[in-house]
């Protein structure tokens, strides 16, 4: 079956075609600054064409025809027409309380997606706009929306609970939902794969290490916790984000003169690595070369990133009272044996052994054999997991 996977993000829009029988990428792209004269397309194919080029797209609408213009291309197409696409699978980041899982997209999906826009302000409108360009241009290709949150949402009350008072917690939907759930569901199956292990016998700590960094505890397949919150803002420290702060920082902030606004842009944009590190990137390369040149403030970035990575790990090893294997993915998880090692240096009291040869080859096992828990490098794949839902809920429909 042949599955377009859609991402449409505020100024851009990832396409990805699969073909689901042996789970081949026939083709990808990136349109970037939509609705700007610069608008760019980054195209690729299974087959190794490529290109960039400046085109015209001044609606997500006119962006999606471009792509499917790409896709049918007759030099660098991998289709010869548009009827070959058989549903089409959209990343939609909060889908709330509702959303349990990848659901067919009907009137009442798209009406929960339109709900969670004050949950998701930034990440739920421009997916909206995504899912509505796609219906105008597709009309008769099923659609299924995957949110990011449904996954965590097995999380126990306890996990999801803010101490706030309850009945003005529950009245504003003001609880924990988690995000990155596609990537943690992704590398978590992958593990108990290779691992050989069936998911209801495994627990799992799962570290998505990205410009969003988020860690989640995996209990016999259902979630026990994450460290995203109500908003991507809560847990680790992230390329921009402060992740956990004490809210009365807000307070003292507010005080000091600084309006609502600048402080939600200084905790989402303006902290994390970017903010602590003053060497104007949150890119972790650039971060890495300012420690090894000696920068103190880079390496105290880096040592409250790798910190708040142990709290959590120690925090959810309690939670699952011990866990079977510890998996790193995303940019910097997968790419990075430094901030894999020093977060395993700390964890030697859970039985962490890093085989260091492992580390740096970057296997997909990296402890030394015969330890427990298994420290795993996963590469996530997003958007193949969106194309197996897609797949797996028209399946499961017809
Ligand atoms: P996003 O959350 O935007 O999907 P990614 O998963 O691509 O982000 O991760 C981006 C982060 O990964 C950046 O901090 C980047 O520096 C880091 N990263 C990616 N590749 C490497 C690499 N080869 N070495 C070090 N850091 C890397």
């Amino acid at each position: 079956m042949k599955i377009l996977v859609v991402n449409a993000g505020s100024s851009s829009i990832k396409f990805t075609l699969f073909e689901t029988k042996g789970e081949v990428l026939l083709a990808k792209g990136l349109i970037e600054r939509i609705n700007t004269p610069s608008t760019v397309m980054h195209f690729s194919t299974h087959k190794g064409q490529k290109f960039d080029q400046d085109i015209s797209a001044n609606s997500y609408e006119a962006a999606i025809s471009q792509a499917c213009l790409a896709l049918m291309d007759k030099n660098t197409g991998v289709i010869g027409n548009l009827s070959e696409i058989e549903a089409i699978g959209h990343r939609v980041v909060h889908g709330g309380a509702a959303m349990t899982a990848a659901s067919k997209l009907t009137k009442a999906v798209k009406q929960v997606i339109l709900d969670c826009f004050a949950l998701a302000p930034l990440h739920n409108p421009p997916n909206y706009e995504g899912i509505e360009a796609c219906e105008s241009l597709f009309p008769n290709v099923p659609m299924v929306a995957v949110f990011d949150t449904a996954f965590h949402q097995t999380m126990p009350p306890a996990s999801y609970t803010y101490a706030i008072p309850l009945d003005v917690a529950q009245k504003n939907q003001i609880r924990r939902y988690g995000f990155h759930g596609t990537s943690h569901n992704y590398v978590a199956i992958k593990a108990a794969s290779v691992l050989k292990r069936r998911m209801e016998d495994l627990k799992l700590i799962t570290v998505h290490l990205g410009n969003g960094c988020s860690i989640t505890a995996i209990n016999h397949g259902r979630v026990e916790d994450t460290s995203m919150g109500m908003t991507p803002l809560e847990g680790l420290v992230m390329g921009t984000r402060c992740g956990d702060i004490d809210p009365a920082v807000i307070f003292v902030l507010r005080r000091l003169g600084y309006t609502l606004d600048d402080v939600d842009k200084m905790l989402n944009k303006a902290s994390g690595l970017l903010g602590l590190a003053g060497i104007g990137s949150n890119d972790m390369r650039d971060l890495i070369k300012a420690v090894d040149e000696g920068n103190p403030r880079a390496k105290l970035a880096l040592d409250v990133f790798v910190l708040r990575i142990v709290k959590y790990i120690g925090a959810y090893a309690a939670e699952l009272n011990g866990f079977d294997a510890l998996i790193f993915t995303a940019g910097i998880g997968e790419n990075v044996p430094r901030i894999r090692s020093q977060v395993c240096e700390k964890l030697e009291f859970l039985g962490v052994k890093l085989d260091a040869a492992r580390n740096k080859a970057r296997e997909m096992i990296i402890s030394c054999d015969d330890t427990s828990p298994v420290v795993m490098v996963v590469p996530t794949n997003e958007e193949l997991m969106i194309a197996r839902e897609t797949e797996c809920v028209l399946s499961s429909q017809s």
